[in-house]
């Protein structure tokens, strides 16, 4: 029995490690790298058994580290369909194709994006989504952060160790918890404008200009970057009818969960319900 887990965050290690104890042959593809979305994390405060809470950087060593102890095999690849044939997943690779009897997809969220329209060509590569990968590179730069919710004012906490940040948001209500919230407005590196509407963004020399509209006014922010954080939809690969009618294709994390309670925990739970329920239903 092969089962094969799509993507490498919290729900699918947990998924594949719990699979691995029961014996099973399995294989775990990650397009990217190994943790998923919460190494953008700067703390992570509620996973049981941290009291003192754990970045999203270490904790996604750690699921590293527990992997290669279980010798788990990742391979790093994108997964692009996921097809049910003769009882079996053809799950189609930019690079190849491999089958599987079981197919777990636990390939997460992926972020909101602003209208092409709205920004010019030449600005785009000094604009992120997520910040795991940015925030080791700069330091002193003025940055914007777009957006009201948990993620907007961590990546503000994250990034303002070493740069200044200004949070841009639509309205005058937070979305984010009050904590978050609290926390941010403690540190001297971080403003907040409220009511802030993005009409546009162009780039000149270095810099990106944001043109904006607050109470029918137009204003203008000049920042090094700008961290988009409105809002993350699913993320899934195209499953056809056949493989979707499958009583061996699961969803877990926060591809199958409902937009407010996206967790670390609540993913790694979900991927060990799922690789117990696969063995019980298969164990001879
Ligand atoms: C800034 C921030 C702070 C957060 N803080 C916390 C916190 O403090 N506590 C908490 O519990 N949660 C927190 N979260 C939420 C947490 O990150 C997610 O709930 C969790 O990562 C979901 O796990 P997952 O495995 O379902 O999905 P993900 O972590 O999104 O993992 C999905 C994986 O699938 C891969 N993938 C996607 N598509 C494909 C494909 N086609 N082929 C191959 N691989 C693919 C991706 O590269 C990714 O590695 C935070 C999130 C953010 C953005």
């Amino acid at each position: 029995m092969k089962a094969i887990v799509i993507g490498a965050g919290p729900a699918g290690c947990a998924a594949a490690i719990q699979l691995k104890r029961f014996g099973l042959d399995i294989e775990l593809i990650e397009r990217d790298r190994v943790g998923g979305l919460v190494q953008n994390a700067n703390l992570i405060e509620n996973y049981l058994g941290f009291p003192n809470g754990i970045t999203g950087e270490r904790f996604c060593e750690l699921i590293k580290e527990h992997i290669n102890k279980l010798v788990i095999d990742v391979i790093f690849d994108e997964v692009t369909n996921i097809d049910f044939i003769d009882n079996k997943f053809i799950i189609t690779l930019t690079k190849n194709t491999t089958t599987s009897d079981i197919c777990i997809v636990a390939t997460g969220t992926k972020p909101v994006k602003l209208p092409d329209e709205m920004i010019a060509k030449e600005a785009n590569n000094l604009i992120y989504y997520e910040i795991a990968n940015l925030k080791q590179q700069i330091s002193d730069c003025k940055i914007a952060v777009l957006g009201s919710g948990d993620a907007a004012f961590d990546y503000a906490v994250s990034l303002s160790d070493r740069n200044t940040v200004t949070i841009l948001m639509r309205g005058e209500n937070f979305k984010a918890i009050r904590t978050l919230v609290n926390t941010c407005k403690k540190i001297k590196n971080i403003s907040l404008e409220k009511n802030i509407q993005l009409i546009n963004i162009i780039r000149i020399n270095e810099k990106l200009l944001l043109n904006c509209i607050r109470n029918n006014e137009l204003v203008n922010f000049e920042v090094d970057y700008l961290i988009v954080a409105i809002g993350r939809e699913k993320n899934l690969p195209e499953i056809t009818e056949e493989a979707l009618k499958s009583d061996r294709l699961f969803l877990i994390g926060d591809v199958a969960s409902g937009k407010n309670i996206r967790q670390a925990s609540i993913a790694a739970g979900n991927g060990i319900e799922v690789a117990m329920k696969v063995y019980l239903a298969n164990k001879d």
